[in-house]
């Protein structure tokens, strides 16, 4: 099983960011008290399971100043066992990197860094607010691997504004020299509530076409590949086979718990979401409350999702597994793979239906196509 820890509070909004998080520190103290209060009272939602992988994800954890961080991870250690976790990842933004908080969080047991640099082009990262630069994102890589974090990866988005196929060619080659061996690319999306949504509507951003977007993607992972990285999920490249643990056992439907506003958890039959509102969440946990939605999935919903996560890894669908899990559903598939496997979007091989890099591309309609309704 998996613990996620989400920490809400971003310096500022960046335009396509979408994820729930507050751009101010007012709540930081009382959150993180009923952050500490939500993690008791959940504690045996996962019973005895045992913890893989743990996962600081925001918002902005690296905001945290060491005695915050410190205090949570007490928490989750005085209520779940953590010997056998095998990954503790943090995910950072560039200017908070320094020698101090990367010896930190090693000493608090965070063995995998995630650094969100988005682009390494000043101007492109000016029009997206992101507040670090292209040169704290290159001082903060360097830091990490001195400091002696050997599982450092960055995200990257295409299709920002201004964000031109230079760029990218540009931000590749520095890709190329630096001591990362895992890779996020993300195509842009237009996500609800976000300042580019505003933008857009009020006709002041026009995002790029699908087709420049395609285009861009399959050069990444081209060139990606050709350096020694594995494309083993729609947006995610590693070296050595160093998946992402955490986020491989999602796509492999295992058990999480997420804790913080807007977090997600998920028993195998059931998923919950928290309360996706700040002052909400801390009035809720300060009367032993908590407050989430919770959804009991059908047999048609864990099969649809079966379909989902699995298609989007390189290892896709097992074809005997799906016949065992899901004996009435699964015949449905095959028929309906024909276009698929023709236009050269999805390849059978090997007891395994896989999508190509091209069928990454238009998963959405592989995915509704196979999906049982
Ligand atoms: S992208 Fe990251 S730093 Fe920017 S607003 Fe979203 S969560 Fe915050």
């Amino acid at each position: 099983m998996g613990i996620y820890v989400h920490i809400p509070f971003c310096r500022s909004k960046c335009y396509y960011c979408g994820f729930y998080s507050v751009a101010s520190t007012q709540l930081k103290k009382a959150y993180i008290a009923a952050l500490g209060h939500e993690i008791q009272l959940r504690k045996d939602y996962l019973d005895t399971s045992e913890v893989k992988t743990l996962y600081f994800g925001g918002g902005t954890p690296s905001w945290l100043s060491m005695d915050e961080l410190t205090d949570i991870v007490t928490t989750l250690e005085m209520n779940f066992a953590l010997n056998c976790v095998a990954e503790r990842t943090i995910e950072a933004n560039p200017e908070d990197i320094t020698r101090d908080k990367l010896k930190g969080w090693r000493a608090l047991g965070f063995d995998r860094l995630s650094i969100g640099i988005q682009s390494f082009n000043d101007e492109v990262l000016k029009r997206i607010n992101r507040t670090h630069t292209a040169q704290d994102a290159l001082r903060s890589v360097e830091w990490a691997a001195d400091s002696g974090f050997e599982n450092i990866g960055i995200d990257l988005i295409l299709g920002l504004p201004g964000y031109t196929r230079l760029h990218l060619q540009q931000d590749m080659e520095i890709v190329n020299h630096l001591p990362i061996i895992h890779l996020s690319v993300y195509l842009l999306s237009i996500d609800s509530n976000t300042v580019f949504e505003k933008l857009m509507q009020k006709g002041r951003f026009q995002p790029q076409t699908d087709d420049e977007l395609a285009d861009q993607y399959l050069w990444v992972s081209d060139y990606l590949k050709s350096i020694g990285f594995e494309h083993y999920e729609i947006s995610n490249f590693a070296k050595n086979s160093k998946y992402s643990l955490h986020n491989t056992s999602y796509w492999q439907q295992q058990k999480y718990v997420g804790f913080g506003p807007a977090a997600h958890s998920f028993d195998l039959n059931s998923r919950q979401w928290n309360v996706a509102h700040l002052k909400s969440y801390i009035d809720n946990l300060a009367n032993d409350r908590l407050s989430f939605e919770k959804e009991i999935l059908t047999d048609k919903d864990k099969f649809n999702e079966y379909i989902m996560t699995n298609l989007r890894t390189m290892w896709g669908i097992q074809e005997e597994k799906m016949q065992l899990q899901f004996p009435d559903f699964s015949k449905t598939v095959r028929p309906k793979l024909a276009p698929f496997l023709e236009n050269g979007s999805v390849v059978c091989q090997n007891g395994r239906i896989r999508l190509t890099e091209k069928g990454w591309l238009v998963s959405d309609d592989v995915f509704s196509d196979l999906f049982v309704v």
